[in-house]
């Protein structure tokens, strides 16, 4: 039967299947998926994320039809199960989960055992012939229903429990027998009813409904909430329920629950990787109370548990075959939930399996060697922004390192920074623009946002597929988890090492995710490079962009590293940071004060050797690419000391009285220095500057092409231009420079005037403007800046609220505007082109770099994108995502 707003599924047949994740939420979908392709799934059903939606629209009510159809699909269950929803000799139990269209893991509730009532319970006993398990199960159920449909303070229920124990003398869950865990059952019950003031629900349909009210509910909790604000999931979109027949892991030593991914998450490396306990049920694995153990042997270490290759070896089989018909069926890794019920496999979840950037690079190039997937895909695959992972420093191997601790490698990378033991804390720091490691016994899902305020995550316990290992590498941030070597105390805020070291508070450690050490102090760290796995995606990359990536560099030492990260030309070399170097600002500050033009040429003769000596050496990094040099851009003050001391040393030096400098200084003020007196305004007052950089660019360009025989075309920017005429002019003088030049060197050097838009007048008036310009670049911070009318310098103060807010999506000098600054940059680009057909276009802001800008760039026709080296990669994959898409 194919429901409105229920789908079941069992015994190999499903009303859905994976494609309607955004009605059935992930795990649903899979669920579904899994049951068609013939694999061990408990029966179920789905209440559909359409239901989420009516919920919240009316007022937490359901749609009309949807008990109808619950119970009938419940009734469905009872059939393929052969059990009775509360039927006291054959009961069937269910866990209800949620499961959005977009993985949150742990953000939700889910509730396990529901339909356990005084009566069920002897059910189980008879059928499991095990009252432990039977009390053990009714126990946990109460603990899961009062926290999670009735919002009781977990700690009340868990204090009883550690209260049984202690009277009992013993450690451990397992050593209370079933007598113990019978009275333990009434305690709670005593307690529930004390605590909510109501009696804990005897009716197991009330308790479905409880729980399905709840998982609904769930999705508006906090830590979903900003989970899905830092993961951008529209808070629309709602979460399914999955009702599911239970299948138990904690019914004695032939049992068994576990996760696994069916490659490392961490490394990518082909091999099946997983964690399982014996004799345990649902979140027990990733909830570090007892020590998980490997699946497999492949990577069994000196002192580890045994693996479940060599206690359950037929499920391990069993288990090695679904791996691979998953990875056929899906051809991406998968991360599954299993449960062992007496040596009989059930398989409870697959999604795709979240991963380092290093990970997704090796499953994607691998699995195209292997046959799986296209090149295409497998550049799809990896997400731009990633990588940003992996164009960050990692130790210094030469470096000298104590190390401390020692855990498992969750999360790779390298971290420093002050250690804070709680994440209020860690937010607070970060706040102060502080780098801290948050370090925590374990990590819940009311941490996220602390983790995020870190530089990296070290935990005492837990797994690889711990909360904390799985939300480090979703965020890719380096981990450090399980560290057994610590001993957290938080109330003296501090840890112990085995090795003796105490860490207060505020002392700096820094964590190597890749090996698990954890280092005192502040360790160097080396810079990355494209090579392996990396590099072979990379050329994948390039086979498929149409949009070239060029570099923001002022230095021969940042040309390289671009280059050397692929990118293909300098979109942008501001020759205003070469006047700070050395002595050059002495010489800088002469001109400035100088107050004749023969004075400003006399020190411009001094600067003008210094210039053509920095272009000459970026030229010759580029080889022939092309390079575009934007003249002088700020205000002149900037370059003048503004306190007294300084100025006083200035005058003695330019021979020049105090009172004088002091003068030139205030009448340099301005009260909007942004709007003001800079960019090509300054070359309209005074010419020579602009003809003295152009002429530095032209010598060395033509020293060059005489001496060392290789073509070089540079691209001349002159910048802040609004209306032609001022284009018009300098151009002018630029021409008259440049070839002033080439006659002195008898070379033909080509090169390019262009302009950078940035002001909106300028992209509306482009096609003007073009008729005087051979390139356009889209200055997007200033043009940002004037479309908003917002102070990049001062819009600090507020903008985060607006992003908290929701007022703006994104701060838009992050990710390009691209309704508003991008319709500027859509509008100059046609417009420059219908005048200059041939008009080069390239953008040049630090929006180059960002992926979404990047495919908008791509869309509109753009011929390049200029960003900063170590963005340079993430850039080249953006612009073969956005043409991949393109051709779709
Ligand atoms: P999450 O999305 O937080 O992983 P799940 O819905 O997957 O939540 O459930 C939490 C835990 O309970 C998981 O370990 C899962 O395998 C286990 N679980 C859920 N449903 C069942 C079931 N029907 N039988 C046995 N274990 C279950
Ligand atoms: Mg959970
Ligand atoms: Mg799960």
């Amino acid at each position: 039967m194919m429901g409105q707003y229920v789908y079941s599924f069992g015994n190999g047949q499903a009303d859905g299947e994976g494609s309607l994740r955004v009605l059935l939420g992930g795990k649903g979908a899979n669920l579904a998926e899994m049951t068609s392709i013939g694999l061990p799934v408990p029966p179920g059903f789905t209440l559909t994320t359409e239901v989420c939606k009516a919920f919240y629209e009316n007022n937490r009510s359901y749609p009309e039809g949807l008990r109808a159809e619950v119970a009938a699909a419940l009734a469905l269950v009872e059939k393929r199960m052969n059990k009775g929803f509360g039927d006291q000799q054959n009961p069937l139990l269910v866990s209800v989960r949620s499961g959005a269209p977009a993985s949150m893991p742990g953000m939700m509730d889910t509730v396990l055992n529901l339909g356990l009532n005084d009566h069920t319970v002897t059910g189980i006993i008879a059928q499991s012939n095990d009252p432990r398990f039977a009390y053990d199960s009714y126990r946990r159920f109460i603990q899961m229903y009062a926290n999670v449909v009735k919002g009781m303070d977990g700690e009340i229920l868990e204090s009883l429990l550690e209260r049984a124990k202690s009277s009992k003398g013993v450690t451990l869950d397992t050593e209370l027998s079933a007598a113990d865990l019978k009275q333990l059952v009434a305690d709670f019950k005593a307690c529930y009813r004390t605590t909510l003031g109501e009696d804990f629900p005897e009716d197991p349909h009330e308790q479905l409904w409880g729980a399905i009210g709840a998982v609904f509910g769930s999705w508006m909790n906090p830590r979903a909430v900003t989970y899905r604000k830092l993961h951008s999931i529209p808070s629309d979109w709602g979460t399914a329920v999955n009702v599911q027949a239970m299948v138990f892991g904690n019914m004695g030593e032939d049992c068994a629950t576990g996760v696994a991914f069916t490659r490392d998450p961490a490394t990518g490396e082909n091999y099946f990787y997983g964690e399982y306990l014996v004799n345990a049920q649902g979140e027990d694995v990733v909830a570090g109370i007892r020590t998980p153990q490997p699946i497999n042997r492949a990577k069994h270490k000196e002192g580890d548990l045994p693996a479940m290759e060599d206690v359950l070896p037929d499920s391990y089989q069993q288990l090695a075959k679904i791996r691979t018909i998953l990875e056929r069926h899906y051809k991406d890794m998968q991360d599954i939930e299993f449960t062992i019920e007496t040596g009989k496999l059930y398989m409870l979840q697959t999604r795709t399996g979240k991963r380092t950037a290093q990970a997704a690079i090796k499953i994607a190039v691998d699995m195209v060697q292997e046959g799986l997937i296209s090149e295409k895909d497998a550049v799809l695959r990896v997400e731009p922004a990633q990588l940003d992972q992996l164009l960050h420093p990692s130790l210094d191997p030469q470096a000298e390192k104590e190390v401390i601790a020692k855990g498992l490698p969750a999360s790779p990378g390298a971290a420093s920074g002050q250690v804070v033991f709680n994440a209020e804390e860690a937010e607070e720091q970060n706040r102060l623009k502080k780098k801290v490691i948050l370090v925590r016994i374990e990590t819940s899902p009311e941490d996220i946002h602390g983790m995020n305020a870190a530089q990296g995550i070290l935990t005492a316990r837990g797994g690889m597929t711990s909360h904390a290992a799985v939300v480090a590498r979703g965020m890719g941030k380096c981990c450090v988890s399980g560290c057994s070597d610590i001993k957290i105390d938080y109330e003296k805020q501090q840890l112990v090492t085995r090795s003796g070291h105490t860490i207060k508070k505020g002392d700096a450690i820094t964590l190597d995710g890749s090996t698990g050490e954890v280092i005192l102090g502040t360790v160097p760290k080396v810079q990355p490079a494209v090579s392996g796995d990396f590099a072979t995606l990379m050329s994948w990359v390039d086979k498929f962009r149409r949009l070239k990536v060029r570099t923001n560099a002022d230095t021969p030492h940042d040309s390289q590293t671009a280059r050397d990260f692929g990118a293909e030309g300098i979109g942008l070399c501001r020759t205003e940071h070469m006047f700070f170097e050395g002595d050059r600002i002495q010489a800088v500050r002469e001109m400035i004060l100088a107050d004749n033009l023969a004075g400003r040429k006399s020190a411009l003769d001094k600067i003008l050797p210094m210039q053509k000596s920095d272009f000459l050496n970026i030229f010759k990094v580029m080889k022939g690419l092309p390079v575009t040099i934007r003249l002088l851009d700020p205000p002149l003050h900037e370059f003048l000391p503004q306190n007294e001391d300084d100025m006083s040393e200035l005058a003695h030096a330019v021979g020049m009285k105090f009172s004088e400098v002091k003068a030139h200084v205030e009448q340099l003020h301005e009260f909007n220095p942004m709007l003001g007196h800079r960019g090509c305004r300054l070359a309209i007052t005074y010419p020579e500057v602009y003809d003295m950089q152009v002429q530095a660019i032209m010598e060395a360009a033509c020293e060059l092409v005489k001496n060392e025989g290789f073509e070089i075309v540079p691209e001349i920017m002159i910048p802040l231009v609004a209306h032609v005429n001022e284009l018009r002019i300098l151009r002018a003088n630029a021409i008259r420079v440049a070839d002033e030049v080439c006659r002195r060197y008898g070379v033909e050097v080509n090169y390019l005037i262009g302009t950078m838009i940035e002001l909106p007048r300028a992209a509306l008036t482009a096609d003007a403007i073009a008729q005087e310009a051979e390139f356009f670049s889209f200055g997007t911070n200033d043009l940002t800046q004037t479309t908003y009318g917002l102070s990049r310098d001062d819009a600090g103060h507020f903008l985060p609220d607006y992003v908290e807010r929701g007022v703006l999506k994104r701060d838009p000098f992050v990710a390009l505007d691209q309704r508003g600054v991008g319709e500027l940059v859509r509008i100059g680009f046609e417009r420059g082109r219908s005048t200059r057909a041939d008009l080069k276009v390239g953008i040049c802001g630090e929006h180059g770099g960002e992926p979404s800008s990047v495919v908008f760039c791509h869309n509109v026709g753009l011929d390049y994108v200029s960003c900063s080296p170590y963005r340079v990669p993430i850039a080249r994959l953006a612009a073969a995502h956005a043409a991949l898409q393109d051709n779709r």
